[in-house]
């Protein structure tokens, strides 16, 4: 009995040891190299997935030799379009400052834009990210843009980080510099739907950048207004207009019609009124993006005066519904996304406009262009107030009976808006007869 119990504590002594013999064995191969390395599956995905690029100390080295030693540096993180627009002004205008160095990174979030509307401003970044891959999620741009620009802003040490508006590359660059205690200044801060997810994300970035910056820039009083009311510092707070309607002035004041859009308007009716319409907004895209297109084909039907010229964004999620929609179908062009020049040159050219967009809703009101808003909330509540532009919603049956009320002045600019009055039968025919 006794005998037994001996054995198979032996044995299970035995087994212990010979585990440990094996595990000490596959740890020291291991880290010689001689057998393969366990695979993590997650972790390995969850690198591949997310792919980050990060900027070199070398790459830093460089661009940094020849700035003297103690000068404050300023970073400008441009990421997209609206970015590029507005904060190229800036740029030049601290680019010409000798007690500073400013440097310009490009996140790329929206690469192919952006490189688009820089043709004409010739900005050169000193850095660039290349965080932009086909759909993918907030998430995985938030992460990428987080682990890129937080070391960055460590090895690189600026004194200040400056941000615009609201997007993903905006939240994060304030983000990461607050958590590394660099302030920031927010061009474009105190916009406000006061509706969390309208438009989504950019509300919830346009908060957060905010919150984490140290100077604000607000465009207007009423934003600057949103922000007191948030208890941001007053000392802290600039009202300084727009900049991106620096940005217009001075491009239709300097450049003519191109090619292109000599082109473009060769294949509109001489007759015709044009109306430029763009539509990308994240929460609109679906089935509402396919009510929008809809109501534009109903209305192309309903007014044949009308020429509805479309520049597409290149999303997938816009494109492929936009041509199915409204491709080759009569007093509609779909065009590819315009150089920046050339799409103020439309503005110019339009009698109105019908956006989801948040620059064109401002551009629109600096051409003096009437503006429908095809969405329910508008953080540019100033052409709202100031009845130039006329919040229409979303839905298709929704913008097309705001719509049809209004009478078009042939050869004028002016859009008349009548909404819930003197409705005529003028627009009831015109109803039936589509
Ligand atoms: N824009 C452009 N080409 C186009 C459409 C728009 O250059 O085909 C410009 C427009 O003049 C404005 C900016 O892009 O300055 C607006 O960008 P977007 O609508 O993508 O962004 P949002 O303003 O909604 O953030």
């Amino acid at each position: 009995m006794k005998r037994n119990k001996l054995s198979r504590v032996l044995v299970v002594l035995l087994g212990l040891v010979a585990l440990a013999v094996l595990a000490s064995l596959f740890f020291s191969a291991s880290l010689f190299g001689g057998l393969d390395r366990p695979t993590l599956p997650f972790a390995t995905s969850f690198a591949g997935a997310i792919n980050v690029n990060t900027i070199s100390d070398n790459e830093i080295r460089e661009v940094l030799e020849g700035v003297a030693e103690g000068i404050p540096r300023v970073v400008v993180v441009i990421g997209t379009r609206p970015e590029m627009v507005k904060l190229a002004p800036v740029v030049q205008h601290l680019r010409k400052l000798k007690h500073m160095a400013t440097f310009v990174i490009f996140t790329d979030q929206h690469g192919a834009l952006l490189d688009q509307a820089n043709a004409l401003f010739q900005i050169r970044p000193d850095f660039r990210l290349h965080v932009m891959a086909s759909n993918q999620s907030l998430a995985d741009l938030d992460a990428r843009l987080m682990f890129s620009l937080g070391r960055f802003f460590k090895a690189f040490a600026p004194s200040l980080v400056v941000v615009q508006g609201d997007t993903t590359s905006a939240k994060v660059a304030a983000e990461a510099a607050f958590y590394l205690g660099i302030d920031t200044a927010h061009v474009e801060a105190g916009l406000r739907t006061f509706q969390r997810r309208l438009p989504f994300p950019e509300e919830f970035n346009r908060v957060v950048a905010d919150y984490t910056s140290r100077f604000h820039f607000a465009p207007t009083s009423i934003s600057a207004a949103n922000l007191l009311r948030e208890g941001i510092d007053h000392q802290r707070l600039f009202v300084v207009g727009n900049s991106g309607i620096d940005s217009l002035l001075h491009i239709a004041a300097s450049i003519p019609d191109s090619e292109h859009i000599k082109d473009i308007l060769s294949r509109v009716d001489k007759s015709s009124q044009i109306v430029l319409v763009t539509a990308h907004r994240r929460e609109s895209q679906g089935s509402t993006m396919r009510g929008i297109f809809e109501a534009i084909l109903t209305l192309s039907q309903i007014f044949g005066e009308l020429h509805f010229l479309l520049p597409v964004h290149p999303n997938p999620n816009v494109r492929v519904i936009a041509e199915e929609v409204l491709h080759d179908q009569a007093g509609i062009s779909l065009l590819p996304p315009l150089e920046y020049a050339d799409f103020a040159r439309l503005l110019d050219h339009c009698s109105f406009v019908i956006t989801d967009s948040g620059g064109v809703q401002e551009e629109a009101t600096a051409f003096g262009k009437p503006i429908l808003v095809i969405r329910n909330s508008t953080e540019r509540t100033e052409g709202v107030l100031a009845g130039v532009a006329e919040l229409i919603g979303t839905s298709k049956d929704g913008i097309i009976a705001k719509v049809l009320p209004c009478s078009f002045c042939p050869n004028s600019n002016i859009l008349y808006f009548s909404f819930d009055r003197y409705q005529s039968s003028w627009w009831t025919r015109r109803l039936e007869a589509a």
